[in-house]
This record gives C-alpha cells, sequence and structure tokens, in this order.
C-alpha cells in the first residue's frame, strides 16, 4: 500500500469516509480561492467537524510529513487558501457553530467556519453585530476573516477585524490545542493574538474565536453622491476626513463599476456621473444632522451634480447590496478579474487614480475601479479572460506597476487580502531582508518543520511560480491531475 493511500485511511478514520476527497473533479473545486492567476491542486481535501479532529489530522500529517493549508469559504483574493505545495487542504466550514452570545458580556464565542455574518444574526435579538464587514460576508468565513485581518466599507470607523477578536483557540504545528487571548481584553503576555490575526494560516490552524461585538448605532445616514470626475469626488473624501468627521463608511466607485452594477440591479443610479461615493454616518441621535449638513456643504463645493440621502432602512439596504455585488457586477464585462488591494495616502487618491487609468491604457486592460475610499484603500479590479494567456501576462505586469505605484506613493501593498501567493514577490518593495528574516523568525518559532500553508507571504527560493513541483497559472504553466 502506498503511502497516500495508508494516510487516506488513516484520515478517513478521524473525520469519516465522506469528508476525505482524493478524486480530481473533486479537487478541481480546492485548486484556487477568488484570486484565479494563482491554480494549483491539493493531494487531498480533508473536511474536519470539530477542534479534536483537526488537531488528530495535523498529528498525522506531522507524522507523515504531509503540509495543512488551512481553508475557509475560498472568497480570498491572494491565493492564500490555494494550495501552491500540494499536500492537504483543510477546509473548516463544516465547524459553523455560534457557540454562545453574552449580550451582557457582548461576546460570540463560535466555531470558525460561520459565516461572518451568521455571527451578526446570531447577535441581531440583543441589538448587537460583528462590525467587520467584508463584501463577502455572506459567505467568508470567521476563520478567514480572522486569517486575513479582514476589513470592509465600515471599518473606517471600526477598525479592522483585529480590532474585534479577543482569544482564539488554535491547533499548533504539533498537534498542541493552545488559547490565545481571553474572553475580556488581556495585556499579559507576550501578543500573540496580535501575531496569529492577519498571519494566514501560516502559523496556526484557528478552530474558535471569542468575538467583540457591538451595540448598533442609534442613528445612521446613508448618502449616494455624484461626481463629473474621478477627481473632485477624490477631493471630497480628502475634505470630508480633513473636516474632523469619520464616517461609518466612505466607499468610491467608478463609471465603469457604476454602469454594470446598474444593469444588473436596474435601481437607478446616475450613468452619467463619473463617481459615485456612498457615504454613511452613523452616532447618537443628537448631533448626527450637523454632521450631515457638514458632509452635504462638502460634496457641494466639489461639485457633485446629485445627491441623494436614503429614506429608510430599505433603501439603505439597496445601497449596500450594489456597493457589495459591484465585483460580481463586473463579471458581465469579463469573465475574471483581478482585484488589486493597494494602499496611499488619503491626500494621493487623485493623482493615484489618473496614474492606474495610465497603467490600463498602456497595457490595454480594462480597470474597473472600487475604493475604500476613507482609508485610502483602493481595489482597481483588472478585468480580462483566464483562457488569453497573452492578456493574462498583460494583467500581471500592469498588476505590478500599480503595486509599484501605491509604494512610491507612500502607500503599501494590502490594506485587506494580504499577501498569500499572489504579491509574494513585491514584498521587497516594501521590506529588506532584515526585516524579512525577522517574520521568518516567527513562522519558525511557530512552524520549524513549515507544515502550515507553505510557500505563502516570505519569498523563498520556490516562489518564482513554482513550487513543489506545481506550476502556477500566473506564470503561464498548466496543470494536470
Ligand atoms: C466579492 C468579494 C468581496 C470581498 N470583499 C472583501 C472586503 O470587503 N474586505 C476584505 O477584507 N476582504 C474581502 N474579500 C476577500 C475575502 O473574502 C476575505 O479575505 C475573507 O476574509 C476570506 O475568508 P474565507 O473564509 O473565504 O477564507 P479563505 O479564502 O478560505 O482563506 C483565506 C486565508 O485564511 C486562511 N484560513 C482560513 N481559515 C483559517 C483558519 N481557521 N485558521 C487559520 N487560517 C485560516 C487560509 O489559509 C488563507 O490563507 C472579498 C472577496 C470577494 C470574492
Amino acid at each position: 500500500m502506498s503511502l497516500n493511500a495508508k494516510l487516506v485511511i488513516e484520515l478517513q478514520s478521524i473525520v469519516g469516509k465522506d469528508y476525505v476527497l482524493t478524486e480530481c473533479e473533486d479537487l478541481l473545486v480546492y485548486e484556487c480561492d477568488a484570486e484565479t492567476l494563482d491554480i494549483a491542486l491539493p493531494d487531498l481535501v480533508v473536511l474536519p467537524k470539530s477542534t479534536d479532529e483537526v488537531q488528530s489530522v495535523v498529528k498525522l500529517a506531522k507524522q507523515y510529513g504531509v503540509t495543512v493549508t488551512p481553508r475557509g469559504a475560498g472568497t480570498g483574493l491572494s491565493g492564500g487558501a490555494t494550495t501552491v505545495s500540494g499536500g492537504i487542504s483543510l477546509v473548516l466550514t463544516r465547524m459553523t457553530e455560534i457557540i454562545s452570545v453574552d449580550p451582557i458580556d457582548r461576546i460570540a464565542v463560535v466555531e470558525v467556519g460561520a459565516t461572518n455574518l451568521s455571527v451578526s444574526h446570531a447577535a441581531a435579538p440583543y441589538g448587537l453585530y460583528f462590525a467587520p464587514d467584508p463584501s463577502s460576508q455572506v459567505a467568508s468565513t470567521v476563520g478567514g476573516n480572522i486569517a486575513e485581518n479582514a476589513g470592509g466599507p465600515h471599518c473606517l470607523k471600526y477598525g479592522m477585524t483585529t480590532a474585534h477578536v479577543l482569544g482564539l483557540k488554535t491547533v499548533l504545528a504539533d498537534g498542541s490545542l493552545v488559547f490565545i487571548g481571553g474572553r475580556t481584553r488581556d495585556n499579559i503576555s507576550l501578543d500573540l493574538l496580535g501575531a496569529m490575526v492577519g498571519s494566514e494560516g501560516t502559523l496556526g490552524i484557528v478552530t474558535e474565536a471569542v468575538l467583540r461585538l457591538i451595540p448598533r448605532a442609534q442613528a445612521v445616514e446613508t448618502m449616494l453622491a455624484y461626481f463629473p470626475t474621478v477627481e473632485s469626488c477624490g477631493q471630497a473624501v480628502s475634505d470630508i476626513v480633513a473636516d474632523g468627521i469619520i464616517p461609518a463608511a466612505m466607499e468610491m466607485i467608478d463609471s465603469l463599476t457604476l454602469n454594470a452594477v446598474e444593469d444588473y440591479l436596474h435601481m437607478g443610479l446616475n450613468r452619467d456621473a463619473a463617481a459615485l461615493l456612498i457615504i454613511e454616518l452613523d452616532g447618537p441621535d443628537v448631533g448626527i444632522s450637523v454632521h450631515r449638513s457638514l458632509v452635504e456643504s462638502l460634496v457641494n463645493k466639489n461639485r457633485a451634480i446629485g445627491t441623494k440621502w436614503a429614506k429608510d432602512d430599505v433603501e439603505r439596504l439597496k445601497i449596500w447590496k450594489a456597493r457589495k455585488a459591484s465585483f460580481g457586477a463586473l463579471g458581465r464585462i469579463r469573465p475574471n478579474g483581478y482585484v488589486l488591494d493597494g494602499v496611499i495616502p488619503r491626500s494621493k487618491l487623485s493623482v493615484a487614480i489618473q496614474k492606474i487609468a495610465l497603467i490600463g491604457e498602456k497595457h490595454k486592460i480594462i480597470v474597473a475601479n472600487v475604493y475604500h475610499a476613507g482609508d485610502g484603500n483602493l481595489h482597481p479590479c483588472l478585468l480580462y479572460h483566464r483562457d488569453n494567456l497573452e492578456e493574462v501576462e498583460r494583467v500581471v505586469r500592469a498588476g505590478r506597476e500599480i503595486l509599484e505605484l501605491c509604494v512610491e506613493l507612500g502607500g503599501t501593498l494590502s490594506g485587506e487580502h494580504g499577501i498569500g501567493v499572489e504579491k509574494i514577490l513585491e514584498m521587497s518593495l516594501v521590506f529588506n531582508e532584515a526585516d524579512m528574516t525577522a517574520m521568518r523568525w516567527l513562522k519558525d518559532s511557530f512552524d520549524p518543520e513549515g507544515l502550515f500553508n507553505p510557500s505563502k507571504i516570505l519569498p523563498n527560493p520556490k516562489s518564482c511560480g513554482e513550487s513543489g513541483g506545481r506550476k502556477l497559472v500566473r506564470h503561464n504553466l498548466s496543470l494536470s491531475c
């Protein structure tokens, strides 16, 4: 019996026969995440149901020297869950229990396969919710959110996932179980919680999380503001923040995206605008009208060609549905989209927008733009057809130039999607060797044998498109089972 066949039988005895996938057509489902430039099949997919099962799988993997890449819903946009070195894709989507909601201490304890939105649904009867709201929140899991330190439109005011995680039950690379953090704020040890959040599945496998819940605001006001140019829209964003207002969210959509959304949802958006800004204010009833007037005057000062406040929650939900459907709507233009995640200082928004358009023209790539404008997090979406390898090459080159631009403007590579395999070659734009050595020390302390999610975040000699015999589509090389 081959080593793999023996491993499969032992894995089946842990999680059950149905939850170990080995057939090519099953593995294909797990060949990438939502970043489809990097594709690599796992050798096996294993779907555990409990922390005990995760521990047993990790111990077995260690014994056989097989790598383990944790995976949630696979909505990641940096290839984080893609098994670039093969091994086991450990899919945590069967672990969906909301274990408890405590409205007094305002915390929820959840299994990591629970979706982001299911946490807020469970907390809603108590007037509470889980604040990080990635646009993928219907599908993406708490584990994936923690591993990527996910953001979302409302993270401008409320902070990224890291600000809402108190404790993590975590399986380490030797199969042991630790509880990092607590049920309250905890400052008594080395900040391992800080290290785990955003570590992209490279340090440990989280199985349960204690999450902070916050109360819904008393008053919410949501505005749509249309602008004649993207520059005037960008300037309005800068002016609003410079005036000391912290909106709950400030999201910008360019004309291409706006029209794709309108084609999809038919909600009466102004197709003539060059840019649409969604501004949401929230807080106590007292005072919100003052901020509303200030925002109106700043938007008008920047030549808005139309504004509209949502008149009730139904209209507000429609607006957010439109924003959150924007990447999907772009699929009407090209079947594939490469979503970048660069960050720039807010003051450089206008110049960045102009230069990104020039990069798109230079490489003859259609670029749509959706921005978390309030915190300078850009999501240029490069539209392409995956079967057109020449176009793929141009997309990769344009993507690289956009990231270089962000760094030149004083920004960085990622605001919320992480590095994964996608931006591994760009790490040297931001970090020197000493920086990366320090990060490798951290990785080696948690995972000395390199069992968890290999070939991610930190470049190594194998990072140039080939890893463990698998070749990444980004580099125009194909795969077979
Ligand atoms: C349409 C669309 C919109 C999006 N909008 C946003 C947005 O607004 N903001 C944002 O931040 N992101 C956004 N994303 C990206 C993505 O949804 C997030 O990164 C999300 O957090 C990934 O969750 P997931 O469950 O899909 O994780 P996966 O993609 O499965 O995995 C992501 C990473 O987490 C690791 N991981 C998963 N589970 C665990 C675990 N239990 N323990 C340890 N590591 C684990 C994986 O190894 C991988 O490195 C969007 C994606 C799409 C497709």
